[in-house]
């Protein structure tokens, strides 16, 4: 496995291996089972799979956030490297921002709920990496967890705008046994914000069951209601929405395709989860 920093150093590289299909996966580091899964996916799929490193500045709307964020590569690179990956792509800010990047991403309504609305510029943010990433690589296929659902709805409304030919998929959440999605942050997680925030994915399982025989808003209900009640969790939000355009729905009925994404501030650690109920 090689590890490349620049941009011209990995295309040069990139540029001899001639039609070869070419794998994406893009990640912030401190990698854990759930990206490993994407890199997985990405090795039976294609000839070449290619892990990116970077913790991109430009989607952090909170300076705090951006600081503290887990920075792990060499651990990440050994990780990569006993998987089987074929390279790994980990340059600076200025190799990958010489210059501010003025771009301006719109995807309504998808860009304008949930994250957009509690993270102002992430979404922006992230089309502008993303969208780098694509350029330098010209991957035949980009992967993206499900744990970042509206990322993952966002991206493909990108590629699509921009005709870019590459297939964007799509890969299931990986939990803990206990059912806790797998993220970076719950490395900054303390023993009991870690007990707490399991409640998150159980309310989430329950709420599935319950969604048989109580109506859309009731089970909306529950959910709020289980999180705001335990004193250690700070619910940011719940949504029931429809899986395409994001947006809430009143009743199951109203939609094939019905997803409900959850933002919970577990101490200062921001966790995000969503569950699938149709579809
Ligand atoms: P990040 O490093 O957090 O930007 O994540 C990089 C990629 O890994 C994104 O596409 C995430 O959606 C995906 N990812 C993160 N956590 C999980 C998980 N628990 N299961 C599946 N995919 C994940």
């Amino acid at each position: 496995m090689q590890v490349f920093e620049t941009i011209n150093a990995l295309q040069k590289e990139l540029s001899q291996l001639n039609s070869k299909s070419i794998g994406l996966v893009p990640t912030m580091g401190a990698l854990h089972r759930g990206h490993l899964s994407l890199m997985n996916q990405s090795l039976e799929d294609n000839d070449i799979t290619v892990v990116s490193v970077f913790v991109n500045p430009t989607q952090f709307n909170d300076k705090n956030d951006l600081e503290k964020y887990p920075r792990t590569l060499d651990k990440d690179t050994q990780l990569v490297n006993s998987l089987g990956v074929d390279y790994v792509f980990a340059p600076t800010v200025e190799e990958m921002y010489p210059e501010p990047d003025t771009r301006v991403f719109n995807y309504s309504p998808q860009d304008e709920v949930m994250e957009g609305i509690y993270r102002p510029g992430h979404f922006n943010g992230m089309c502008q990496i993303v969208s780098k990433l694509f350029s330098i690589v010209q991957p035949t296929r980009a992967y993206f967890g499900e744990k970042d659902y509206q990322q993952l709805v966002i991206v493909k409304r990108m590629v699509e705008d921009l005709k870019l030919d590459i297939e964007v998929v799509g890969c299931p959440i990986v939990r803990e046994k206990d059912g806790l999605a797998l993220s970076s942050r719950n490395a900054l997680l303390s023993k009991e914000e870690r007990e707490n925030a399991l409640l998150i994915s159980k309310t989430l399982f329950e709420s599935l069951k319950l969604a048989a025989n109580y109506s859309l808003k009731e089970t909306l209900s529950f959910v709020k209601n289980t999180i705001q009640q335990n004193d250690n969790l700070e619910l940011q939000y719940f949504e029931i929405v429809d899986a395409n355009t994001l947006l809430p729905l009143e009743e199951w009925e109203d939609s094939s395709s019905i997803i409900g994404c959850i933002t919970v501030f577990c101490g200062a650690v921001r966790l995000i989860d969503n569950i699938k109920y149709k579809g």
